[in-house]
């Protein structure tokens, strides 16, 4: 992918094109190694070139100490370089969530959730900047695909808030934009941020979430490594549910929980399903017991085609307040709502967690992204 870029960081400030695919961040262990051996260096070397870029913060090629001199400047002839997000601005909630917005090398802009939970560091890292999906309920709906992440902008979204200061524990691709629909980028990134020579973050804790993308999810469950999947359902019925996502069109309720299936059967990875709550919209207590109803029928499939299902890998949902935005109409549903939903799942035996809103005044929430760096 070419850039064109007036970034001083990329260019000195002058408009020049850049091309992402020279972008060493970006790179697996795998690619970096056949560019090494491609340059007609010592495949060792690999390792160094992939530790200075994603655990020493190095921003140039010449700082790769470790490498001769003569190897750096070859690698400079050929055009490699190393990106870097630009924070453009940090905000911080009152109850410690930080939201950083990220401007890239062509001038569009980004946002990365960083959120605490005891020990955990769980950041919400985007794929795209902006989304073509169109789900009614989300900000960054509303302001359409602008372009796919590479795989060095989406894990440098995890290095730059590392450099900041916070070690982080989780990823989940939850922020700005459909993961699989960015599908080659993103499996990249779990590759290196999983990688044991870098951030060494083990695919337990690394959880894509999905607006339910069937040939994304069946394409994943046959990789050799394998994210958690959260699958954002928000519906127990095609018909409410297409009018919350319009995806529903081109993948109905009964693909996508077979894809879950698949996905639970084939990766042996936990998938948990995403609900937003909408008042007087999707929050009655029916449809939490035609969830339950959809979910164990799919779950008892399961069983009958002889996968033995443990506590481990069952289905959980987890229910998520709905966070107002401008540009959208609906509202929250009230606690005692809530918590009549949820109840009504774990009396079917659905495993349920409530999502409490965090970082809701810096619009940092779940479907808030965007809301403020569209322009
Ligand atoms: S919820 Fe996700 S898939 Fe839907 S519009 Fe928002 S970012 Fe896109």
């Amino acid at each position: 992918m070419k850039l064109l870029t007036s970034d001083p960081i990329h260019s000195g400030g002058l408009k020049a094109i850049i091309d992402m695919d020279k972008d060493l961040k970006g790179k697996t262990v795998a690619e970096l190694g056949q560019i090494v051996v491609g340059l007609g260096q010592q495949k060792y070397l690999t390792k160094y070139i992939f530790q200075f870029v994603q655990t020493l913060g190095t921003t140039e090629v010449s700082q790769i100490s470790s490498l001769s001199k003569a190897f750096r400047e070859q690698l400079a002839e050929q055009g490699y370089y190393i990106s870097q997000l630009k924070i453009i601005d940090k905000l911080t909630d009152p109850d410690g969530t930080v939201k950083y917005v990220f401007g890239l090398a062509d001038g569009n802009k980004i946002e990365t959730v960083l959120l605490f939970d005891g020990s955990r560091r769980t950041l919400c890292v985007s794929t795209q900047a902006g989304c073509a999906i169109g789900c009614v309920f989300c900000a960054t709906g509303k302001i359409k695909l602008r372009r796919n992440l590479t795989a060095g902008e989406i894990v440098d979204q995890v290095n730059t808030a590392c450099k900041d200061g916070h070690k982080i524990t989780n990823v989940v691709y939850m922020g700005m934009g459909e993961p699989l629909q960015n599908y080659d980028a993103l499996v990249k990134s779990v590759r290196i941020l999983n990688h044991p020579a870098g951030k060494n973050i083990g695919s337990r804790h690394l959880t894509v979430s999905t607006c339910g993308i069937v040939p994304g999810i069946r394409k994943l469950a046959a990789e050799d490594i394998h994210p958690r999947l959260s699958i954002s359902l928000n519906a127990p019925t095609d018909v409410l549910r297409e009018k919350l996502m319009p995806i529903n069109a081109k993948y109905p309720l009964s693909e996508v929980m077979s894809a879950a299936k698949f996905y639970l059967t084939r990766a042996k990875q936990r998938v948990t399903f995403e609900y937003v709550l909408i008042k007087g919209v999707n929050d009655k207590t029916l449809y939490a017991q035609m969830l339950a109803k959809l979910l164990t029928r799919t779950l008892q499939s399961s069983k009958d085609s002889g996968f033995r299902v443990d506590t481990s890998h069952t289905w959980r949902v987890n229910l998520i307040e709905y966070n107002p935005h401008p540009g959208c109409k609906f509202v929250a549903s009230s606690a005692e709502r809530i918590e009549r939903f949820s109840k009504a799942l774990e009396k079917a035996g659905v495993k349920t967690t409530v999502r409490f809103k965090l970082g809701q005044s810096i619009k940092a929430a779940c479907g808030q992204l965007g809301a403020d760096s569209s322009g």
